[in-house]
């Protein structure tokens, strides 16, 4: 009767991959030696949700898909997140060999594509904190909420060692020095303790490059290169992660989707990278330099040793090419079964043969909100406290609140939130820093917003300028030219000036702004960096709820010809790499 009504039981007919009593091994070896060569080049491709039908992923075996730059469902909303998942993995179940497909995502601060998560502060404010148990605890909480979504594979954590500040993405680094990114590896435990694979990118130098391009040349000897770049993702092999996101750079003029020294020889061979290695997005066409993917650059690209390829778009280009450099033997069956080993390997690691479908769990918990406060307290970096304004006194005050960060969930979430660029106002639902400033005080205080500043008088104790950087992702966050404030929030600073009253600049921004010639102006300096949903946690350290223990993880410019990083104009910093007051 029990059998009857369902319990497990070995199915006599199973073939022998499809049985999770044998060693992962075994299976590998079993479901390869089934596969067509069509559906071992499936395994290879991962394309874009949007740019399939569910009748393609059948069809065409595909192994993999993607919601790129926030690509989301409509409505975006957990449950219908979890919903596309599973009507995708039901056609991919719906092919001969049923193998299931792994699908990605950049939940690098939370699960930041997704109404209503979590959003933590991004790298550069972890890098802040210091604080490896945090961060490990941060991954599992993210793997949470992308687990209750029904995806298996984070695109995170970005171990980029940012050298330039200039750079669209320092935001994504833990920081300058290789030593911070190397400690934060520990991203890494915490999400695949959650049943979600992590990926270490971008492989290797994005953080170098000249000028600070994103996509640009990282100009190093081999021996700097290893010195500066490869440490974190040393640790992150150490650790197990589960696969490697090759960078859109260069090295030395060389791109790195090319780059067979550098990813077979160097993370396969030498750090013993078992995993799997996934392209960027349309990263192997830029290999020659023109656009548009030839079969010589999906070869170069295979060749090389990536596994995975991220074509977004033009899949089906892609398959067509690889499946023709196989048969003219420009690229090995030992290859492309290589490739699918390290590929199917971890699909059976993550157990999705066993557990296919979405288990849809809530998300924005009250826990992993209260945790992300914890983070955002740990990663403010108090610069200037002149006379101890801060703490403010949380009774009895008069406190006027500026700036167009002041009160916008996505100005202090930053890019990578809900959109691939970030967005303005209440994109998520969270606590911005005004909200939270206003729940800290006593009934007692007055406390006064204009995002401009118009209306403050001499009777306010203190004005607090919430201001910086508006949200940006990738190479559109570029800074060549000037690093300054805008002027916007040079005006409301200035406003609140103007009343006499003593300023407290908190710094919403994704890295140091030249800001050298205001700050003696200002009386306190907090940089808040990126913080994501919970504004309540820069309040606390404003209000003494949290004494200030955040060092800072990259060097602050004394000016922007300082760029890059000890670029030695022989002048000292604004503030030193590790610099970090308390009160
Ligand atoms: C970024 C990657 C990201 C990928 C998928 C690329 O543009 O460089 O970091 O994982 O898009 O969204």
């Amino acid at each position: 009767v029990i059998a009857l009504i369902g319990a497990p039981r070995a199915d006599a007919a199973a073939p022998p991959y499809q049985d999770p009593s044998l060693p992962i091994a075994a299976r590998v070896d079993d479901l390869l030696g089934r596969m067509s060569l069509d559906e071992k080049i499936g395994q290879m491709t991962q394309a874009e949700r949007a740019s399939v039908t569910d009748a393609d992923i059948t069809t065409y075996r595909l192994g993999s898909l993607l919601s790129g730059g926030g690509s989301a469902p409509s409505p975006n909303t957990a449950t219908s997140w979890a919903d596309m998942y599973d009507r995708f993995q039901s056609r991919a179940l719906a092919t001969p060999l049923a193998i299931p497909l792994v699908y990605g995502v950049d939940a690098v601060h939370g699960h930041n594509n997704v109404h209503g998560a979590t959003i933590f502060p991004h790298n550069i404010g972890l890098g802040a904190a210091r604080d490896p148990a945090l961060v490990e605890q941060i991954g599992r909480a993210t793997a949470d909420e992308v687990a209750a979504t029904g995806l298996d594979w984070n695109f995170a954590p970005c171990l980029c060692v940012a050298r330039n500040d200039r750079w669209g993405r320092t935001y994504e680094s833990f920081g300058e020095q290789p030593e911070i990114a190397t400690a934060m590896t520990s991203y890494i435990t915490g999400v695949q303790g959650g049943g979600v694979l992590a990926t270490a990118k971008h492989y290797i130098g994005d953080g170098g490059t000249t000028g600070g391009d994103d996509q640009g040349d990282t100009q190093l000897s081999e021996a700097d290169l290893r010195a500066i770049h490869l440490p974190p993702f040393a640790e992150a092999v150490r650790k197990g992660v589960g696969s490697v996101m090759i960078s859109f750079s260069s090295w030395n003029g060389q791109k790195l989707h090319g780059h067979q020294h550098l990813i077979t020889n160097v993370l396969k061979g030498e750090l013993g990278f078992t995993g799997f290695v996934v392209s960027d997005w349309n990263g192997i066409d830029q290999i020659d330099g023109a656009p548009g993917m030839t079969a010589a650059e999906v070869r170069q690209a295979v060749n090389a040793g990536i596994d995975m390829v991220m074509v977004p778009e033009a899949w089906r280009t892609f398959i067509g090419h690889l499946r023709a450099e196989v048969q003219a033997g420009r690229v090995t069956q030992a290859r492309i079964d290589d490739a699918n080993r390290r590929i199917l390997t971890k699909k059976f690691e993550l157990g999705l043969f066993e557990r296919p479908y979405a288990v849809r769990a809530p998300i924005g918990t009250a826990e992993h909100r209260a945790l992300a406060r914890q983070a955002v307290r740990q990663s403010q970096v108090l610069l200037k406290n002149d006379g101890n304004i801060l703490p403010l006194a949380r009774e009895g005050n008069r406190i006027f609140v500026a700036g167009r960060s002041a009160d916008n969930i996505g100005y202090q979430s930053g890019g990578w939130t809900i959109t691939w660029q970030g967005g303005s106002g209440a994109i998520t639902p969270g606590t911005s820093i005004l909200a939270g400033i206003r729940a800290s005080v006593a009934p007692s205080t007055t406390v006064t917003y204009n995002a401009n500043g118009t209306g403050i008088d001499s009777s306010y104790r203190a004005a607090i300028a919430v201001v910086g950087e508006t949200p940006y992702a990738e190479g559109q966050g570029d800074r060549p030219g000037a690093m300054g404030l805008a002027s916007t929030d040079l005006n409301t600073i200035a406003r609140l000036r103007a009343a006499g009253v003593p300023v407290i600049v908190v710094l919403v921004s994704g890295r140091p702004l030249d800001i050298a010639t205001q700050v003696p102006n200002w009386r306190a300096l907090l940089a808040s960096w990126l913080p994501g949903t919970e504004g309540q946690g820069v309040a606390d350290v404003l209000f003494g709820g949290y004494r200030p223990t955040g060092k800072l993880p990259v060097t602050w410019m004394a000016s922007a010809g300082q760029q890059p990083i000890n670029s030695g104009d022989g002048k000292p910093p604004l503030y030193p790499y590790g610099f970090g007051l308390t009160y």
